[in-house]
């Protein structure tokens, strides 16, 4: 590449980012311009569930792309009702709306709460969100996110996000109220630090939706689609979700989401949500292939297996470094580092060949591809532990 394309002046500065650029990707590898691998525990946070251009990806692609690419929302085509299909088969939800991003998946989430209290809760719109939630960028889902900060950053919010505390269910109760018509959240805090919903609670919030008559909307767009070990995460809480929201692994790297809805709530009369791309074919062949893959014979088994052993893995090194905590489900693990090093250890691991993301500056979060190998989980764990006694040492030292 010419000097010429390395001048980012011309796009908008929207986050730090390290000196380095990666030009190809296969599998649980990146690879820089100098050709040199790194073992990605990113995976563009969580989407890319079969690595990176896995094979079924590109031949979807490929093959859709020379059949048809897009026609118009205004006109059915065999991809969207296809995956709508799988996706209703193999889940408790009955409708999908096919979308792009989960920011626009949850709005309409939201959107689909809201008319339904419309017709059937006397016009309640209010839908009870968490603390240190994630639900999106859009100004209403930043309204809805419980991220620290986020409520004074571009005034002002969209009304009607109440906020109560994960895994406290007298704190939901209080904010129950008469304009009262759902409550979001994800079974997995993902952007929060991988912060589990436990048994009880969501079994909780269910029994107060039922008793209440409020929908109980899931956002699984980072543990949907396996990546906690179950197709869904819900599945793991014995409970079921009115509306559901996918998006992240649901196109393996592809941007393509979905927006769930039992029947009783899927309310949606024509005029009342769209979109230029909305289950456009090339997307929706994708979204059909990844799935496809995802519940073929031991796929899901696989996830479990790794996931028991990335869980083993950073215990050991959390027992042998005395650092905190280790937690979350499947493919979806945070390492608690007991200090502020998080930003230091994702720098120190990347010049080490590890690609690693710290949520929050005192916490780890690993989101490996689903597919990886026993071998990859191996190396990953040694990286990340060559990595941690590192910097460990160096601030050891460094207090001395
Ligand atoms: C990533 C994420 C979103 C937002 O998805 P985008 O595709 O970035 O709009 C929403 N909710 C959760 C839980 C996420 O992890």
């Amino acid at each position: 590449m010419t000097s010429l394309y390395r001048n980012t002046s011309y796009l908008m500065s929207i986050t730090e980012r390290p000196p380095v650029m990666f030009v190809r990707g296969a599998g649980s590898y990146l690879y820089d311009e100098a050709g040199l691998a790194y073992l990605d525990w990113m995976q563009g946070w969580a989407v890319n569930c079969l690595g990176h251009a896995p094979d079924i990806v590109v031949a979807a692609l490929a093959r859709q792309a020379s059949t048809l690419i897009t026609a118009s929302p205004a006109f059915h085509n065999l991809p969207a009702i296809e995956l709508a299909t799988l996706l209703t088969r193999h889940s408790a939800l009955d409708q999908v709306f096919l979308c792009n991003t989960g920011a626009e998946a949850n709005e309409g989430a939201i959107k689909l709460a809201r008319k339904w209290g419309q017709l059937h809760k006397n016009g309640a719109f209010e839908v009870i969100s968490f603390d240190k939630a994630f639900h999106g960028r859009t100004i209403a889902m930043m309204s809805a996110s419980g991220k620290p900060g986020w409520d004074t950053y571009f005034p002002p919010q969209v009304p009607g996000f109440p906020k109560a505390q994960l895994n406290d269910l007298d704190s939901v109760k209080a904010l129950i109220g008469p304009q009262t018509v759902a409550i979001m959240l994800e079974p997995i805090q993902g952007e929060g630090g991988v912060n589990p919903a436990s048994l009880a609670f969501m079994r909780g919030l269910r029994a107060l939706c039922d008793e209440h008559k409020l929908l109980l909307i899931l956002d699984e767009i980072q543990t949907g689609c396996g990546r906690t070990g179950t197709l869904f995460a819900y599945e793991q809480y014995g409970i079921e979700p009115d509306i559901m929201t996918l998006g992240k692994g649901l196109g393996g790297g592809v941007p393509i989401a979905a927006l769930l809805a039992k029947q009783h709530c899927s309310v949606f009369q024509p005029g009342d949500q769209g979109g230029t791309f909305a289950g456009n074919p090339l997307t929706a062949a994708v979204g059909t292939a990844v799935l496809n893959a995802l519940l073929a014979p031991g796929f899901l088994e696989n996830v479990e297996l790794r996931g028991q052993q990335l869980h083993d893995g950073l215990s050991q090194i959390s027992h042998d470094l005395a650092l905190g905590e280790v937690r979350g489900a499947g493919l979806l693990l945070a390492l608690e580092l007991g200090a502020h090093i998080g930003p230091q250890v994702v720098d120190a691991a990347r010049r080490n060949g590890l690609l690693l993301n710290a949520p929050r500056p005192h916490s780890l979060r690993f989101m490996p591809a689903l597919n990886s190998t026993e071998r990859e989980i191996r190396d990953g764990l040694r990286l990340l532990r060559q990595t941690l006694e590192h910097v460990l040492c160096g601030q050891a030292t460094a207090q001395v």
